[in-house]
This record gives structure tokens, C-alpha cells and sequence, in this order.
């Protein structure tokens, strides 16, 4: 039987393991979690709204409905594509097919560090890494007797108007309006400041102008100041650097401005495209080989009307996936991949949403349904989905949640990477 490595357990990842037949393939699914996430609402765990584990699932149980299919905990650490082997942290494993599904990550554009100096949304561990900064710097804020210096600990900058940076900005307006008054009494309002930069002249710049605008209009109503065609060039020492030259103090940075491809070390630089996205044909395949494919965020496959790739996005991962397993259960590369636009939306918090789906744009109330329907059925697992639809009802009528719990390391020592 043919073995199939798949790198990565995501949305395009999970979908292969799905679609192909497990009667022709023997399937090894490698990711450094043991879990399959769900990004979308990966803001909501930076702001407290939901817990890490009601978002994400265990392969091992997922798998228990694929037979055929063995997961392998690790972090892929080199190919050779001559011998066909994939290396991770733990072992080395052998494979007639490989498809690289492993995503994405942060790209600070050439700006060497700052990585380590702001903060982020794009794993689960950073967005509960997030979250720990937020809490911690209002509890700060709420001891502090100065009030220049509460001004200070309690400013967020997001960097970045797409989706991720609009709906976290959204959900740091809400806590800012609705929860600190009731729960940080020592706090006013005033002494939060949420501001969103982008670099361009439009939030939501994929999406139609009617939801840009919108979108302006919720987060202003949600206190968050925006600032469109700001670019960010530097941030040291907590001083923010913008593109016009002029510095500010900000004590958290959120950055959500970029993706790139994730780097799979041993894979020929030639492979790589823009983005450091390796650059796949219309069947998904690398450099025309049967034997190497990538599908998801890391594939750029260009075609006339997505000239720079498809949207990294959901749904081109997912409609990937289910192509090329076709192709591959049929054993021939006869169906190539067309992109079918099923529409995007983003939320600015309660009642407040945007959704331009094929033919016509929604906004507020009705929008937010969709937006909350789409999300619940696209979580897996039943238990995750009641959880977190009673967490949106609960909050709905409260704002209220148990979850701002600020859990520091403890006195036993932790290994560096899980696993070790
Ligand atoms: C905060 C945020 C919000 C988003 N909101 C939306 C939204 O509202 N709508 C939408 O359509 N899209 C949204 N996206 C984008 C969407 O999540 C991605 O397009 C989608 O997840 C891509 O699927 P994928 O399978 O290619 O990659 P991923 O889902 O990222 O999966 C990649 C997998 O590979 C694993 N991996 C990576 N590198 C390695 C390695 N070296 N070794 C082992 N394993 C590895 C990772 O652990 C991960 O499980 C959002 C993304 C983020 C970060």
C-alpha cells in the first residue's frame, strides 16, 4: 500500500486525511500539536471570551474515524526529497507521497525581532500568550497610583486592518466599553487606549467597501481609534516608530499585519515563491512531481484570476484538499483546481459584523448570526461546539467570563518544547 506523509493537521491537512481513500493509501498525519485548531477565533482567546481547549480538538480522536491513518506528534525538521523522508524532532519517516500542509506564520517584513518584542494571534499558544499580556497589564493598570504611567500600561497598539487585526481590535474596544467598568472599578475608561494601524487607506482591504467602511464605523464605536495609511517601522524599547517618523510609547503591539508561508527546512529554495509559499501547479503538485504536493496557506498556485495565490484563507485550504485527494484516489492528475468564492466576513464584536457573500453584502445583527452559525458548525467536535455557543449566549447577555484567570509559570520546571 502507498504511504502518504501530510504535514500538518489544519484545515487543508485534516481535509486530506478526510477525503483520501484509506483503502488505497496508508496515511502518516506529522503536526508539532497534538490538536487541530480553529484560527478564526483565536482572538477570542486573547480576549478572554473563550478557553484554548474549547477551540481545539485531538487528533487522536479525530483519527479514531479514519482507519488507516496514524498520527505522529513532531516538528518537521528536515525533508530529502531523493531518499523521500521527512525528519522531525522525534523520527524519521518514510513515504512514497509527501504533502506539505503546515500553514502559515508571522511575517514582520525584514523587521529582524519583533517577533519578540510584540505579541500575536497566530497560534493558540500565542493568542493564550496575548491573553496573559492583557490581563496582567490591567491588573497592573488598576495598582498603579500614577496616572500617566496607568496610561501607559494600559496601551494597545494592533498592527494590521485584515480580518484577524479588526476582530481583535473589536474584542480590546469591548472589554475597553463594557467590561472594565464593571469589573476593574478602580479603572475608568479613559485610561485604556486601543488603537488599530493600517497601511493602507481601507480596514478589511479583500473585502467589498460597503463592510470597510462598516467595519471603521463598529470599531469608532467601540472607542478604538484607527489610523489608516500608518505603517509601522520600528518598535524598540516599547517606542513605536511609524512610517511618518514620529514615535509613541506603546506598552503591548499586537501584530497581525502578515503571513508567510511556513519554512520546511530541506525544501530547495526554487520550490519557494512570493510569500515563501511553495509555488504548486493547478493540481497542487510541486515542480511537477507526483511525489511532492503542498496544499493550503503554504501553496501558491497562480492562475489569471488570483495572479498572487489564492486568499490565505479557510476555505481555498479546505476546496485544495478535497481536489487534490480526488485526483490522487483516482490515481491520475486529471482535475484541476478552480476556486469557488463561498464569501468572507469578519466581526467587530456583539451585533456588529460584516459578511460580503456572493452577490450581496451584510452588515450588524444579521451578519453576526451568519457569522456565529458558520463559525459553530465549522468547530470540531460536538462537546467544543455547545461550549462555545453557550459561551457566546452567556456573554451575550453579560459580558461576563470566568476565563480572565492569569495562570504564571510555576515552580517546577517546564521542558522547552513539549516532548523533550
Ligand atoms: C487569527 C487568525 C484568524 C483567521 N480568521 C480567518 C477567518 O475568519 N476566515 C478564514 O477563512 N480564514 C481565517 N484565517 C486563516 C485560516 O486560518 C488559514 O487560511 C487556514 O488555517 C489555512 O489552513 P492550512 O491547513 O493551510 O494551515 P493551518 O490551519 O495553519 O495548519 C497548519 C498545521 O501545520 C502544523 N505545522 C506547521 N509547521 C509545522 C512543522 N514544521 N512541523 C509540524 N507541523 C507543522 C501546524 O501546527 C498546523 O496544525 C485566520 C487565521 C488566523 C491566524
Amino acid at each position: 500500500m502507498e504511504r502518504i506523509v501530510i504535514i500538518g493537521g489544519g484545515f487543508a491537512g485534516l481535509n486530506l486525511v478526510k477525503h483520501l481513500d484509506k483503502g488505497k493509501y496508508r496515511i502518516m498525519l506529522v503536526d508539532r500539536n497534538n490538536f487541530h485548531c480553529f484560527p478564526p477565533l483565536f482572538y477570542q482567546i486573547a480576549s478572554s471570551s473563550l478557553a484554548s481547549a474549547n477551540i481545539c480538538f485531538p487528533f487522536r480522536r479525530e483519527l479514531l474515524k479514519h482507519p488507516n491513518v496514524t498520527y505522529h506528534m513532531g516538528h518537521v525538521k528536515g525533508l530529502d526529497l531523493e531518499s523521500k523522508t521527512v525528519t522531525t524532532s522525534y523520527e524519521t519517516l518514510e513515504y512514497d507521497r509527501l504533502i506539505i500542509a503546515a500553514g502559515s506564520t508571522n511575517n514582520y517584513f525584514g523587521m529582524d525581532g519583533l517577533g519578540n518584542h510584540t505579541f500575536g494571534i497566530k497560534t493558540v499558544a500565542e493568542a493564550a500568550h496575548t491573553r496573559d499580556e492583557i490581563i496582567d497589564r490591567l491588573e497592573r493598570g488598576s495598582i498603579c497610583s500614577d496616572p500617566e504611567r496607568r496610561r501607559e500600561l494600559l496601551s494597545f497598539l494592533v498592527v494590521g486592518g485584515g480580518p484577524s487585526g479588526v476582530e481583535m481590535a473589536g474584542a480590546l474596544g469591548e472589554m475597553k466599553k463594557y467590561i472594565i467598568p464593571k469589573e476593574y472599578p478602580e479603572l475608568s475608561p479613559d485610561d485604556v487606549r486601543i488603537t488599530l494601524v493600517e497601511g493602507t487607506g481601507k480596514l478589511l482591504g479583500a473585502m467589498k467597501e460597503k463592510s470597510s467602511r462598516k467595519a471603521l464605523d463598529y470599531l469608532r464605536e467601540l472607542m478604538v481609534d484607527v489610523r489608516l495609511n500608518t505603517t509601522l517601522k520600528e518598535y524598540k524599547d516599547k517606542r513605536v516608530t511609524f512610517g511618518d517618523g514620529t514615535k509613541e510609547y506603546w506598552e503591548t503591539v499586537i501584530w497581525t499585519a502578515g503571513v508567510k508561508g511556513e519554512p520546511i527546512p530541506g525544501l530547495p529554495q526554487e520550490y519557494l515563491g512570493r510569500g515563501n509559499r511553495i509555488v504548486v501547479d493547478a493540481y497542487n503538485r510541486v515542480a511537477g512531481r507526483d511525489d511532492l504536493m503542498a496544499v493550503g496557506d503554504i501553496a501558491l498556485m497562480q492562475c489569471d484570476r488570483y495572479p498572487n495565490g489564492h486568499p490565505q484563507m479557510a476555505q481555498p485550504a479546505i476546496q485544495e484538499a478535497a481536489n487534490l485527494a480526488r485526483n490522487l484516489n483516482e490515481g491520475a492528475f486529471t482535475h484541476e483546481f478552480v476556486y469557488k468564492d463561498k464569501g468572507s466576513m469578519a466581526t467587530v464584536g456583539k451585533n456588529r459584523a460584516v459578511a460580503d457573500l456572493p452577490g450581496k453584502t451584510y452588515t450588524g445583527f444579521i451578519a453576526w448570526l451568519m457569522w456565529m452559525l458558520i463559525h459553530l458548525i465549522s468547530i470540531l467536535g460536538m462537546r467544543n461546539k455547545a461550549t462555545v455557543m453557550l459561551n457566546w449566549m452567556w456573554n451575550y447577555f453579560s459580558y461576563s467570563t470566568s476565563l480572565r484567570l492569569l495562570l504564571r509559570p510555576t515552580k517546577y520546571p517546564l521542558r522547552r518544547h513539549w516532548g523533550d
